[in-house]
């Protein structure tokens, strides 16, 4: 008999396995991501298809297995695909954070607790229109990644570590650079981009709800996010 165990979790990706079942990719509560066989979903009669699309949030009774776990029953938590899907930007978004979250927890059934917080969080205010879907989606990015050890430097210049005329930006060089060291490989950043980068790591709403989002501010966290995960994020490109 296999083990069975309960966990919540949110699906991140699906793919079609044979003829009729899926392999969802998932990141759980308490065991990290896992990816589970959902057997004969793709029928139309079946009772967990609906229940298993991207962004949901589900309760489920698994199975341990050698590759694939195998999921014996689903309960819906919370219906965030619903709101998330009838609004395009909110779908971009939430794929570019589903896509993130598959990218930077790359070990399955290694707890990841911060990091379940952190995209149920993102999902429910994308889901409930708090803020702006893209600073949602940004901000969502740049804390993944810094929960993950990489936090760039948005307060002094990488170099000389100088507060005065930072002006640039390098992913390569983890943060901010003054005019004085900036490498070539660095981007022109504007006191607004630098006050939105820092904002989107730290969650500061109070700024980030104020103005939309700078085109510079979006290309460095896109920037910053390929270095790091070292290939484009391909929803990421929507955005543009
Ligand atoms: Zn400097």
């Amino acid at each position: 008999m296999p083990r069975l165990y309960r966990d919540e979790g949110i699906v991140l990706r699906t793919a079609k396995l044979g003829e009729a079942d899926r392999i969802i990719t998932l990141l759980t509560q308490h065991h990290g991501k896992i990816r589970a066989v959902a057997k004969g979903v793709r029928r139309t009669k079946s009772r967990f298809g609906a229940r298993l699309e991207p962004f949901m949030r589900v309760d489920m009774l698994l199975s341990q297995g050698r590759t694939f776990e195998g999921i014996r029953q689903v309960e819906s938590l919370n219906v965030y695909a619903d709101p998330i899907s009838r609004d395009y930007e909110s779908f971009t978004v939430a794929s570019i954070i589903a896509e993130t979250a598959n990218d930077l927890v790359s070990t399955e059934h290694e707890p990841a607790y911060a990091q379940y917080r952190l995209l149920v969080g993102a999902l429910h205010a994308l889901a409930n229109r708090r803020h702006r879907a893209n600073a949602i989606g940004e901000s969502y990015v740049m804390r993944a990644l810094a929960l993950a050890g990489w936090t760039p430097r948005l307060d002094a210049c990488v170099v000389c570590g100088t507060q005065e005329n930072l002006r640039y930006f390098s992913s390569r060089a983890g943060g901010v650079m003054c005019t004085l060291d900036h490498t070539p490989d660095s981007r022109p950043v504007s006191a607004v981009s630098l006050r939105q980068l820092r904002a989107l790591l730290d969650g500061d709403w109070n700024e980030l709800d104020r103005n939309e989002l700078e085109p510079a501010t979006m290309q460095a966290v896109e920037h910053w996010a390929q270095t790091i995960l070292e290939r484009p994020i391909r929803s990421m490109r929507l955005l543009d």
